[in-house]
């Protein structure tokens, strides 16, 4: 055991994690030359296009240094906030973490809350600053920050590159010399962490565990403390870049399990593994069922295919535990589901997914957060609302209470006052603000989540010009002043698209979402118009006029090659559209209320 190491990298996103990651592999060998790829750890097609890693992973490195060998366990983490319960759990499994920081963006608001997550699992800290060879690079500055972040040495900082592999044997060295060997006894009842599961379509779920004390073997009757399962460990093996079959584990290392079960859902991250027969007392704590905060109506563009939908969404289910979801119906959309997601990454995967591995086109309503509402009569029962369709009705509603967050951004001093108004605009109390040097400002505020579904990113962007960077955590429910917010085309309520909005702001949205509905909603045969009501209250309206020519009339005449790609861009444009009564509504419209500037 003394011999081991489990360790994580933790990063900002876009700081150089899965490159570096690469580059250990490739210096420990573990990697042979026809295994190559970029970013190897980020096998989903969907990741690597995306830049981004979305499920975390192990791997196992053997490394020799002064003459012993080592077994170095990298435990990868997921970088996107939706996923950050997960990037927890795989801390948690850890006794140390590379801390990896850009050397020409310094501290971004990620690698504070990883670092936070790090500092409370009491992991050690090695500073990794990254990107040494960039022209932009800020060695002396970005070390000092970290100096300042840490209280560490400067010459605690280790200079690296993942681009040029520079600096990659003194990290190795590092994880060596500072991380602590794992501490555990094997012969103690087994008690292991599970950290993440993958789905395999051929043989069922895996699933990755740190073995804290105990040994797991092959063959053994396993129970999951969370289910109250039991099942044989039918294979049991560590991680290269392929599985490892082994008879054992013990305490200290890391490894997956075979159990033949079928559905993710079967096995929870952060659970507890035990034997069945002798099971640990200790359960690891920190065990979380993850929750949905985000929630939208998916619904088949064909009626037709509202079955084929359902058996695409439980075989989405069975590999992804996040996702859930319920059969509802639209009074415009007719028949579909009301899917709760990690976030709004989450949400626009799954929709990806649904469309690439199961060919389904999918119309996507406006995302929402989950509401309590409490009524009148039972003011201490809340009704979930994870629809706005479902708020109660108003005659009879005591209050609604909505999800808040805490929010950290990070930006420069140059920014400070819009981030400022950008955050009070949506509805954020500024909680603190900390010059981490002259340049560089923390902001913390209180916000409800609703406002970071509603295009927050893209307007911090735009008031910071790109120099902010931003993450969050959920701090509980508050009760706040919302209303309905409905939606009629053509004097029909379109109940995918009502919204519920704080209603100071109701009037102002409601007439930027007619506007936008204007833009957004082809012109037809018809005038159709457009109105926003709270209640049977009307509060914009706007008309999309008539249409008074062929749309290929102006081409008439012209190049027929050009009225054939019209034509077929239209074709193309239709399979994403939604009749709804006589009228079309393409998806993006669904989407509008999330793009008012
Ligand atoms: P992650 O989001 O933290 O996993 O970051 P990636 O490893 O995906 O890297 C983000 C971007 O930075 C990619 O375009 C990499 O090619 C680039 N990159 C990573 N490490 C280095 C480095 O050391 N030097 C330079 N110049 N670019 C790097
Ligand atoms: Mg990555």
């Amino acid at each position: 055991m003394k011999h081991i190491r489990n360790f994580c990298i933790i990063a900002h996103i876009d700081h150089g994690k899965s490159t570096l990651a690469d580059r250990l592999l490739d210096f420990t060998g573990t990697v042979t030359e026809r295994e190559k790829k970029e970013q190897l750890l980020d096998s989903m097609d969907l990741e690597r296009e995306r830049g981004i890693t979305i499920k975390s992973h192990a791997i196992q490195m053997e490394y020799t240094y002064k003459g012993e060998e080592y077994i170095l366990n990298l435990i990868d983490t997921p970088g996107h906030v939706d996923f950050s319960y997960e990037v927890s759990r795989s801390i948690a499994a850890c006794e140390g973490a590379l801390l990896i920081v850009d050397a020409a963006q310094s501290i971004q608001a990620q690698t504070i809350s990883n670092l936070y997550l790090a500092l409370e699992n009491d992991l050690e800290i090695i500073p990794v600053l990254n990107k040494v060879d960039l022209p932009s690079a800020n060695p002396e500055e970005v070390t000092d920050d970290i100096v300042d972040l840490l209280g560490c040495d400067p010459e605690e900082v280790i200079h690296a590159s993942g681009k040029t592999g520079f600096g990659v044997e003194n990290i190795l060295a590092a994880i060596i010399e500072r991380v602590p060997a794992p501490k555990g006894n094997p012969d103690e009842p087994l008690q292991a962490l599970i950290f993440d599961s993958v789905y395999n379509p051929f043989r069922g779920v895996e699933t990755y565990f740190r073995v804290l004390n105990g040994t797991i073997k092959k063959g053994q009757n396993i129970k999951f403390i969370a289910t109250g399962k039991n099942y044989f460990a039918d294979e049991i093996g560590t991680l290269k870049l392929k599985q490892f079959p082994r008879q054992e584990i013990k305490a200290g290392d890391v490894g997956y399990v075979i159990t033949g079960i079928k559905e993710a859902k079967e096995v929870k991250v952060g659970d507890t593994l035990t034997d069945a027969k002798n099971p640990t007392t200790n359960i690891i704590e920190g065990f979380e069922d993850v929750k949905p905060m985000v929630f939208a109506g998916i619904y088949p563009v064909d009626t037709e295919d509202y079955e084929e939908l359902r058996n695409s969404m439980e075989k989405l289910q069975l590999n992804d535990a996040s996702l859930v979801f319920a059969p509802e119906s639209s009074a415009a959309l007719g028949f579909g589901f009301r899917c709760g997601f990690l976030g709004m990454l989450h949400m626009e995967i799954i929709q990806e997914r649904l469309e690439r591995e199961f060919d389904m086109t999918v119309i996507t309503t406006v995302p929402n957060v989950s509401y309590h509402a409490f009524t009148r009569k039972y003011p201490d029962v809340p009704v979930i609302v994870n629809n706005p369709t479902d708020l109660p009705d108003p005659s009879g509603l005591d209050r609604v209470e909505e999800p808040f967050i805490k929010a950290t951004i990070i930006t420069k001093s140059d920014f400070v006052g819009n981030v400022m108004s950008l955050c009070i605009e949506k509805r954020g109390m500024v909680l603190n603000q900390t010059y981490l040097t002259t340049e560089r400002v923390e902001m913390t505020f209180d916000m409800p989540l609703a406002e970071i579904v509603f295009d927050f990113y893209d307007r911090l962007k735009t008031v910071s010009k790109g120099y902010a960077s931003f993450d969050y955590h959920p701090i509980g429910m508050k009760t706040s002043k919302l209303v309905r917010v409905d939606i009629l085309l053509n004097a029909q309520p379109v109940d995918a698209l009502s919204a519920l909005i704080h209603a100071d702001n109701a009037h102002t949205i409601g007439k930027k979402m007619c506007e936008k509905l204007k833009e957004l909603i082809p012109r037809q045969q018809f005038d159709i118009p457009i109105q926003a009501a709270i209640g049977a209250k009307i509060i914009s309206r706007e008309t999309i006029k008539a249409l008074r020519k062929d749309v290929t009339a102006k081409c008439y005449g012209g190049d027929i090659s050009r009225k054939r790609k019209l034509l077929e861009k239209q074709k193309k444009g239709k399979k994403r559209m939604r009749q709804v009564g006589n009228v079309e509504i393409p998806q993006e419209a669904f989407m509008a209320v999330l793009k008012l500037n």
